[in-house]
């Protein structure tokens, strides 16, 4: 699962632009740090020039009112020495230019003598203005300043004798308003230039934010989209799609070689995952679907047919005793047998199935198949269903030929229906399993469809495995033993002890239900341990106190479990010390599966079962695939040959040739013969003359309880 793409809030583009619009933010804040430099600047010239014009303004004035003062200083001489008011008037009034404001002139003594009116108003008054001290103590030129005027005043002397003086007032209004034109004017001109300035810095300002834009479109268009666009691939891929559009893979730069290599790399992902699904979907050996690729099939037509109403149905077909081919041919042989029955399988699915039936091999020798068609006669897939099951039973019972040889296999087949049975895969799988077992346990070689009663069959064998625990301390179980007679002689010469469950509710229980249960469970393993003993100290108490006639052995079955226990040599010398009975009666009686399962090993507990001194004899011989020739390679005593040839001997010439065949060759081979299931005279007079050497059956006698065979003996 791959992560889903954050938001992109620090992408490559987003950072470029921020880097760009910080970049940007810096020259603005250095514009405007720069205006500012510029406005103090504006603002230190226009006062330093504001004070240069003020200088300028007020050295002329000085300038020219000193010269002014002193020419009319000059001029008032003699008219002041001879008090001729009338020439002061004239030479005052003539003083009088339009920036002057007042023309004073006064005696000695400091006293108004004109000011240039007619009626001199203040003739004799003396001045009591602030400079008046100052220009009355001066003896030369003085010019003082207030705020508004320039006061230039100058003494007038005759030889030795002061005749008093003249002062003029020079309004500073007019130079005031001269200076503030002149000043307002630089002003308006360093204005203009600034304002010229800062057009010119925002226009470069503009052009870089234009610059960082065009850029930032770059960035995106030739590295932040193809990158996208490659994360996207990527998303893709993991989540298996592999058809991408990627960006231009023709470009010569890094992206180009960077889409190029993501290519190269999709492709290969892209064909491995192609691999990896045929070796994950399909089965190696018949080339049909796999267990997983038929569950991710059932779970997509279930999830399309939930509700529709439409139906579906599962077979599980199952090779009736498989494990035998494997066991006694070997698994080249079983590898054969599945190839050849996927291929009637696949003919017969094709025929009858219709173009949407799956098939698949869930391993071992199991095929599943699903059927969706609906029948010609009831428009049920149930009917479908059964014509194929019905098919497949009859097409896999015809003979095989494998290596040479032709092999008679069946097949169960288990039906479960959709949406009848049930609405999920794995419960429609688990009821297709429990239906297939059913039809074994009917017999094998037919079908079955599901019901409800088989789900409690099977919860019935659970409850068995939970009532069998501690049976046997319970007093449950018990051993039976049937005789086994000597056929020529007509002598009892030992008994097969057989185990019995009497269950307390369902009384006698048979161990052909039983003992599978126990196998499966592991419960054998205690269970027959039980058995042997007891089955060794109740007959090495017939020998005790048998006066007449050789001793008797008894026969006690081993299951597969207990011949897979590498302790079996030694648990059985401590039953034989513990029990007296002697070695040589006692023996072990195994299946052919159970011996071939793992043939050396079971053949070195064997050698040590032997070495003992116990017997080990072939039970149920013919029903495998075993030949003669096996009798070569197992280290056997005697062959038990299967009450099915037994049955058959009186009325088939070939079973009965094969017995006669069995019984020569194991004696060829030292091998004592059994015929087990003798149930009438006939079949007694048959193998007594094929030469056969023991024999049980119901006719020789039922299996007894252990005090009705001490009688017996
Ligand atoms: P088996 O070892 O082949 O035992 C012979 C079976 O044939 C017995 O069935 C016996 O009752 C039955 N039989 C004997 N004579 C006749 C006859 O004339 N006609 C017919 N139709 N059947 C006859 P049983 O006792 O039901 O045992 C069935 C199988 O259960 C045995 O087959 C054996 O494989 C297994 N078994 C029984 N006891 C034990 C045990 O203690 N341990 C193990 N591991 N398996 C046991
Ligand atoms: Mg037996
Ligand atoms: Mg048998």
């Amino acid at each position: 699962m791959s992560t889903p793409p954050s938001p992109r809030l620090f992408g490559l583009r987003s950072r470029f632009l921020a880097a760009m619009g910080a970049g940007l933010l810096l020259v603005a804040a250095l514009v405007a740090a720069l205006l500012w430099r510029q406005h103090v600047l504006q603002q230190a010239a226009s006062t330093l020039g504001r004070d240069a014009v003020q200088q300028m303004a007020r050295d002329t004035l000085t300038l020219r009112g000193n010269a002014n003062v002193r020419q009319l200083a000059d001029a008032l001489a003699n008219p002041l020495y001879f008090n001729d008011l009338d020439a002061i008037g004239n030479l005052v009034r003539a003083a009088r230019q339009p920036d002057v404001g007042y023309v004073l002139v006064y005696d000695a003594q400091g006293r108004i003598l004109h000011d240039g009116s007619i009626d001199i108003d203040a003739y004799g008054e003396p001045m009591r203005d602030a400079l008046a001290p100052a220009v009355l103590a001066s003896d030369q030129l003085l010019v003082q300043w207030l705020p508004d005027v320039m006061d230039v005043s100058q003494p007038i002397s005759v030889g030795n004798q002061r005749l008093g003086g003249v002062r003029v007032g020079y309004s500073l209004a007019v130079v005031q308003a001269n200076q503030d034109r002149a000043v307002a004017s630089l002003q308006n001109r360093l204005t203009s230039i600034a304002r010229n300035q800062l057009v010119w810095i925002v226009a470069m300002l503009l052009v870089l934010a234009v610059v960082a834009l065009c850029m930032g479109w770059y960035v995106q268009r030739v590295l932040v989209a193809p990158i996208r666009q490659l994360a996207a691939a990527a998303r893709a891929i993991s989540h298996g799609e592999y058809v991408v559009s990627l960006p231009d893979n023709t470009r010569k730069d890094e992206v180009g070689d960077l889409v190029r290599a993501f290519n190269d790399m999709s492709d290969s992902i892209a064909r491995h995952d192609r691999d990896v699904r045929l070796l994950a979907y399909t089965d190696a050996l018949t080339g049909l679907t796999n267990r997983l690729a038929f569950r991710e099939g059932l779970d997509n037509r279930l999830r399309l047919l939930r509700g529709t109403g439409h139906e579906l149905a599962l077979l599980f077909a199952d090779i009736d005793d498989f494990k035998r081919v494997n066991d006694t041919l070997g698994h080249e042989a079983g590898d054969e047998v599945l190839v050849q029955f996927a291929s009637r399988i696949r003919v017969a699915v094709q025929e009858l199935g219709g173009n949407d039936a799956l098939l698949a091999r869930f391993g071992g020798d199991e095929f599943v198949i699903l059927v969706q068609r609906a029948g010609e006669k009831t428009g049920n897939v149930r009917e479908t269903a059964e014509d194929l099951a019905q098919r497949l039973v009859t097409e896999l019972s015809r003979p095989l030929q494998v290596q040479g040889r032709e092999l008679f296999l069946g097949t169960s087949v288990g039906i479960t229906m959709f949406p009848e049975d049930a609405a999920n895969g794995a419960a429609l799988m688990k009821n297709g399993d429990i239906a297939m077992y059913q039809a074994k346990a009917a017999g094998k070689n037919c079908f079955r469809f599901y019901s409800h009663a088989m789900n409690q069959s099977v919860e019935r064998r659970v409850q068995m495995e939970q009532e069998l625990r501690g049976a046997w301390e319970r007093g449950e179980l018990h051993v039976v033993y049937q005789p086994i007679y000597d056929l020529r002689e007509r002598t009892l010469c030992g008994a097969e002890a057989l185990l019995r469950w009497k269950h307390p509710i369902l009384g006698e229980v048979p161990p052909s239900l039983f003992v599978d249960v126990a196998e499966q469970s592991g419960l054998i393993e205690s269970i027959g341990a039980n058995v042997l003993r007891s089955a060794c100290a109740t007959a090495s108490g017939w020998n005790a106190k048998r006066l007449r006639g050789a001793p008797l052995f008894v026969s006690v079955n081993l299951s597969p479990r207990q011949l897979r226990d590498q302790r079996l040599p030694e648990a059985v010398a401590e039953v034989l010390s513990d029990s007296g009975l002697a070695p040589s009666n006692l023996h072990l009686e195994l299946t052919e599966t159970a011996v071939i399962g793992d043939e050396a090993s079971a053949s070195k507990l064997l050698e040590g079962v032997r070495r003992l001194g116990a017997k080990v004899w072939l039970d149920d011989f013919g029903t495998g695939f075993s030949g003669l020739s096996y009798l070569r390679r197992v280290p056997v005593d005697g062959v038990k040959i299967d009450r099915s040839y037994v049955a058959d001997i009186q009325h088939d010439p070939d079973d009965l040739a094969l017995t006669a065949a069995i019984i020569a060759m194991a004696h060829s081979l030292g091998i004592i013969t059994v015929a087990e299931g003798v149930e009438n005279e006939e079949q007694f007079k048959l193998l007594l003359h094929s030469d056969c050497d023991l024999a049980q059956g119901y006719w020789l006698s039922q299996p007894l309880s252990a005090e009705e065979f001490a009688r017996l003996v």
